[in-house]
């Protein structure tokens, strides 16, 4: 007789993968080549690293970071830290190098997982990484490669030896962390979220619904939106639920590499954000592959371009919008067409589809225009989107202050602001956090603008959105020199400076010299005024 509830844990995502679809392939792109195993040999392996954890003393409840692409060992990390009682920290491999050390150093990890072609980003940053005792080396040749990293291991030889089977915790506490991640903050340092068993696996649950992901044992799925960012959208766990074929891309994928691997692993559903559609898209219309198989793309984290969605129809492939955030494991919204709606004249059908869409079963949600009034469902007023449920993050990890700020009342408030009309379809209208999103990875205007002013000559600065054709957004910075200031070598100077805090792909691509930035009543920067006048400045591709 039982007298608890069973609780809900990421082990029996794991169960269910080695007992029924032990024969189910994964499939991972390496430089090497193609690396190809089954599900049954992927239980093997997870319950190896399972002991290797065990032997590198790492207790229940303790962080270990991941700093990886999406491959198969990435996979095995995501279930061999929670399926333990660990913590498995994926870490964002594209935030500046002191984001990196702030992360790793707040979510004491113990250990760091590095893929090999991105060891020179945490060598630059080892002398800043306290917490960890060692690295543990993903290399696909098993060996450890020339490095200053130290003590370091591989995972090959970490692994090699140990039991095929491990006595899994048969009863977890589903409410305990099974993996965390950050997200970028418009100011400070990114904040921390905690994903439980529980989340996960109602998560996984719920987004493979048929008005959702539809996540089936028939799916050959390619994830290409990134495992260290919101869990890939949770495909790793809602795949190995189902059984489903998965297949990574692995590092540096070009819309090249999605190509081959969607024609020759006969891939029927995929997952990226615009950019990545819009770039595959380029090489499907050359004609050269066949991607027949290819049946829908799951398009989030910005707004697709309702051409884009017009060309994917016309090879056959449905790309389906979708919307989350790191704060809701991510999946909230998908745009799928109700049944009354199929028959509408093609406008009516893509001005649906290319909303964000219809919120997903166990969540709830408010739409609060300023007055704190919720907003009338006319697809014509706007507000705050606010939510709540299962999934949705109690709070910042150890950051009471901003938790306090957008979790307070209860809701989590998301910063976007949406309009909601007589069906349910929700769309985005804009953001109240101040972040470019690029490429699907943001990019903080405020820290921009702080270090363009810590320049010398500059006396004010403001950084907004540029529209791009192929990042959705750029950063473009609007600089007021200071009062007698010549233009000649001070883009250049702003670049310099800025390299040396941040990642390339932040500096912005236009530095505009203005004669001021227009302020709020209050003193601020109107950055609303600025983003009319420029936010429509196009950069070219
Ligand atoms: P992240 O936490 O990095 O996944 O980013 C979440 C944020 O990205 C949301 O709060 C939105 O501002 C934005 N976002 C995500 N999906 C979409 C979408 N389909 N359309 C527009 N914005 C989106």
């Amino acid at each position: 007789m039982f007298d608890y509830e069973y609780p809900l844990n990421v082990s029996d995502l794991l169960y269910r993968a080695r007992y029924l679809f032990p024969n189910k392939e994964l499939v991972t792109r390496y430089p090497e080549g193609i690396h190809r195993y089954t599900y049954g040999d992927f239980y093997k392996r997870v319950c190896k690293l399972a002991h290797a954890l065990d032997k590198l003393g790492v207790e229940k409840g303790e962080r270990v970071g991941s700093f990886a692409w999406n491959t198969f060992r990435h996979l095995e990390l995501y279930f061999a830290l929670p399926c333990t009682e660990r913590v498995l920290h994926t870490v964002n491999i594209r935030i500046p190098d002191e984001h990196i050390a702030h992360v790793v150093s707040v979510a004491e990890d113990k250990y760091l997982f590095v893929d090999e072609d991105l060891i020179p980003i945490i060598e630059r940053v080892q002398d800043r990484l306290d917490t960890l005792k060692g690295y543990i080396v993903m290399s696909h040749s098993g060996k450890v490669p020339d490095t200053t990293l130290k003590p370091v291991y591989s995972y090959e030889e970490l692994i090699e030896g140990e039991e095929e089977e491990y006595p899994f915790p048969e009863f977890i506490d589903e409410k305990s962390t099974a993996l965390m991640c950050f997200t970028s903050a418009t100011t400070g340092f990114p904040k921390g979220v905690e994903y439980t068993h529980r989340g996960i696996v109602l998560h996984s649950l719920v987004s493979s619904l048929p008005d959702a992901f539809n996540m089936h044992e028939r799916r050959v799925m390619m994830a290409v939106v990134p495992m260290f960012h919101v869990l890939s959208w949770g495909y790793p766990f809602a795949c190995t639920m189902v059984g489903a074929k998965q297949v990574f891309p692995g590092s540096q994928p070009t819309p090249k590499d999605l190509v081959e691997l969607i024609e020759r692993e006969k891939v029927n559903y995929a997952a990226g954000v615009p950019t990545i559609w819009l770039a595959v898209l380029s090489e499907i219309e050359t004609g050269k592959y066949d991607v027949s198989s290819l049946k829908e793309v799951l398009s989030g984290g910005s707004a697709p371009p309702r051409a884009l969605m017009e060309s994917y129809d016309k090879y056959g492939i449905t790309l389906t919008h979708a919307y989350g955030m790191t704060e809701a494991y991510p999946l909230v919204l998908v745009s799928r067409l109700k049944s009354y709606l199929e028959d509408l004249p093609d406008n009516d059908r893509y001005r649906f589809r290319a909303k964000q869409g219809l919120l997903l079963p166990c969540l709830r949600c408010r739409v609060v225009g300023e007055s704190g009034q919720e907003v009338a469902h006319n697809g014509e007023e706007f507000g705050e989107l606010l939510l709540r449920g299962p999934w949705i993050v109690k709070g910042y990890y150890r950051d009471k202050e901003r938790t306090q700020e957008t979790f307070g009342d209860g809701w989590y408030h998301t910063g976007d602001v949406v309009s909601i009309d007589e069906e349910g379809y929700i769309q985005v209208a804009d953001r109240t956090k101040d972040l470019i999103k690029s490429g699907g990875e943001w990019v903080s205007s405020v820290q921009l603008e702080n270090a363009i002013m810590a320049h010398p000559a500059v006396k004010e600065a403001a950084v907004i959105a540029a529209r791009h054709p192929r990042w959705d957004e750029r950063p473009l910075a609007c600089v007021v020199l200071k009062e007698g200031g010549k233009e000649e070598g001070k883009k250049e100077g702003i670049r310099e400076l800025l390299s040396k805090r941040f990642p390339k792909w932040w500096l912005p691509d236009e530095i505009l010299f203005v004669d001021e930035i227009p302020k709020t009543s209050v003193g601020k920067f109107d950055k609303k005024v600025l983003r009319k006048d420029f936010g429509d400045y196009y950069i070219g591709g």
